[in-house]
């Protein structure tokens, strides 16, 4: 242990950090540093470095400890062996048992245990390293911890010690003030300026412990903006511009609604594309596989070829449409034409049809008249010319 200066407050009235009467020591919190507590917080205050973490609410154990009305407070400070000069007994002592009651019930008033019934809410305190005032320190942090850990509060609670050093009454005292000076005197309070934590080791009149109360609200005071400022931080979502989400909506929708003008073969033949690019990603990886990645396969030549005719055909859906629209009048072309040549065919095979009706009649109606001419002769043979016949000879003999 250093020994004693011979002043700790210097006739400018500035301290031996530096630091004037009224001034708390620098404070640096960082949220949700642990990542199985459900609420965690490390903080830096002047040179104590203090880890806390939290834990539930949870079924507490051993269930005899069980409320049936509200949830348990525990709070358990401990120092680390090597978070002092000299090394600190490792276990729990009085002096930690002390500060973990008054610091349980610091924040019983703000706690809203009787929401989690039966259950445990468990602060850890872990002193890192310790450099005075390490109990108000870690009020500070488990407040902050609490609130990680999603624990209904009525509000913060704040804690600062105020001390009397060389005569003086003094804010947030450090290792050297707490060790040389005259008093101690930790509190701590909530947002509403209730005091939950009162403490005092030394002598004090009431008229310092009056002046030391009014140091102590207005550290509390910047303390409290402190923690509010990182809770905010961490916990607030900024707030999107209007404008900007009506744009992305915008484009959203331009992107997920189908185009009108899309022809369903554009799908069909995008799908073949698709198909025939896995097939070539397969046959690729397959070769690769095989070692023989110089080597060029002829399959997936012939599907580059296929894939590439087919996005040439998809340029567009415009262009498919178009082409589709042609091949239809096409087609159009040709049936008027088919349905002509058989039209004329049908008409040639009805006049056909007709001619020889017509020479059927007049045949038969030439057959009639002659027969009707040989019957008015009478029963006489007719006799043909002889020159006409090659039986003639025959006949005459
Ligand atoms: P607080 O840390 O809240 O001010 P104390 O007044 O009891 O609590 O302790 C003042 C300081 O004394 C501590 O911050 C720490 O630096 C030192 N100290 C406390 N306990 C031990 C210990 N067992 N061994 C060495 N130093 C200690």
């Amino acid at each position: 242990m250093s020994d004693k200066p011979d002043k700790l407050i210097t006739d400018d009235g500035l301290r031996l950090d530096g630091r004037r009467a009224d001034e708390i020591r620098p404070m640096k919190i960082e949220i949700g540093v642990l990542s199985r507590a459900d609420g965690s917080c490390y903080l830096e205050w002047g040179r104590n470095k203090i880890l806390v973490g939290v834990f539930g609410p949870r079924e507490a154990h051993p269930r005899r400890l069980q409320r049936a009305d509200t949830a348990v407070i525990r709070y358990r400070y401990n120092m680390a062996s090597f978070s002092v000069e000299d090394r600190a007994r490792p276990g729990p002592s009085r002096r930690s048992i002390e500060i973990s009651k008054v610091s349980r019930e610091a924040f019983e008033p703000v706690i809203m245990a009787e929401l989690f019934p039966k259950t445990a809410i468990d602060i850890f305190v872990e002193i890192l390293q310790a450099d005075a005032g390490t109990r108000t320190a870690a009020i500070n942090a488990s407040s902050i911890a609490l609130a990680d850990a999603g624990i209904p509060m009525k509000g913060l609670v704040t804690s600062c010690a105020f001390g009397k050093v060389d005569g003086q009454i003094v804010l947030d005292l450090n290792k050297e003030e707490d060790n040389y000076g005259e008093a101690d005197f930790p509190v701590a309070m909530t947002q509403d300026g209730e005091i939950t934590l009162l403490q005092m080791d030394g002598h004090l009149t009431p008229e310092e412990i009056k002046k030391g109360l009014e140091l102590i609200k207005k550290g509390c005071k910047e303390i409290l903006e402190i923690q509010q400022t990182v809770l905010r931080k961490k916990f607030e979502t900024p707030v999107e511009e209007p404008e900007a989400k009506a744009e992305e909506t915008e484009i959203e929708a331009e992107e997920t609604e189908p185009s009108l003008e899309y022809a369903p073969e554009a799908a069909v033949v995008e799908e073949v594309i698709e198909e025939a690019e896995e097939l070539e990603e397969e046959l690729s990886e397959e070769t690769t596989e095989a070692g023989a990645v110089t080597e060029t396969v002829p399959e997936a030549e012939e599907l580059e070829e296929i894939v590439k005719e087919a996005e040439a055909e998809v340029v567009d859906g415009e262009a498919i449409e178009e082409a589709i629209e042609a091949e239809a009048e096409e087609e159009a072309e040709e049936e008027t034409e088919e349905e002509a040549e058989e039209e004329a065919e049908e008409e040639a095979e009805e006049e056909a049809e007709e001619e020889a009706e017509e020479e059927a009649e007049e045949e038969a109606e030439e057959e009639a008249e002659e027969e009707a001419e040989e019957e008015a002769k009478g029963p006489w043979k007719v006799v043909k010319d002889p020159s006409e016949s090659g039986s003639r000879g025959e006949n005459d003999e």
